[in-house]
């Protein structure tokens, strides 16, 4: 068989033009595969328009590599970054918000059901006001942070107004000190991310739920910031927790 191969070869002659090299033009920083990608979520019961939010996306990322969005059959968004320096930075910036709806958004793993990811937990900034100077440290940040949610970060720039903290969604029951920066559209009456009080399906006849005293409000909104000092501008000075 060999001498059959080299009797071959020995006849196998490549003019110029015959002589075709295929060049691998795979970077091995610039990952093409599942590796970079994340999987999203809106959470909310009326969807915005997903087209215009890939594109708002699109925009406000300016990501190195092009992103591309690919629906799922079940409700999520496969978010395929091209690179995995782009993907981390844009889920550190996260919340991402469209059209005042919450995007979800976590790293894809390969072979995971979509049911299992856990969109419904989402980072957000939460600033506490009125904490006494000499409380002012990283330990009255770690404390109140675990005791509201699961502490992620410290935000040490803004420390003259407070002790900045980024907790979890999962936890709703706060006090008047906190607010949420970035909130997206939530319910008044059951506190929940999505719809409005005016969707709310949780039965008004109850004396709580009457919507004459509902328990959330507009209150847990940090005020807005200008432009320039919008957090996802400027991430230095952020302590990683987790
Ligand atoms: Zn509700």
């Amino acid at each position: 068989m060999t001498d059959e191969i080299n009797k071959l070869l020995e006849k196998l002659k490549f003019s110029e033009n015959e002589s075709i090299r295929v060049m691998s033009t795979r970077d091995v920083n610039n990952v093409r595969g599942f590796e970079s990608w994340a999987i999203g979520k809106t959470m909310a019961t009326e969807l915005p328009n997903r087209d215009v939010m890939y594109r708002v996306f699109k925009s406000l990322w300016f990501t190195k590599e092009e992103v591309d969005f690919v629906a799922l059959r079940e409700g999520a968004i496969i978010v395929k970054f091209g690179c995995l320096e782009d993907r981390s930075r844009i889920l550190n910036l996260t919340p991402w918000l469209f059209d005042r709806c919450l995007f979800s958004m976590v790293p894809f793993e390969n072979g995971k059901a979509i049911d299992t990811y856990e969109f419904w937990k989402a980072p957000f900034w939460l600033r506490v006001y009125n904490i006494p100077i000499e409380l002012m440290d990283r330990q009255t940040a770690l404390d109140i942070g675990n005791a509201i949610g699961e502490l992620a970060a410290i935000d040490w720039k803004d420390w003259n107004g407070g002790v900045v903290e980024l907790v979890d969604t999962d936890e709703t029951e706060t006090i008047g000190v906190f607010k949420y920066e970035r909130l997206p559209d939530f319910c008044y009456e059951c506190g929940k991310i999505g719809h409005t009080v005016k969707s709310c399906t949780i039965n008004k006849e109850s004396e709580v739920m009457s919507g004459l005293n509902p328990q959330f409000g507009s209150w847990l909104r940090a005020p807005i910031v200008s432009p320039n000092q919008d957090r996802s501008m400027r991430r230095n000075g952020v302590e990683l927790v987790k």
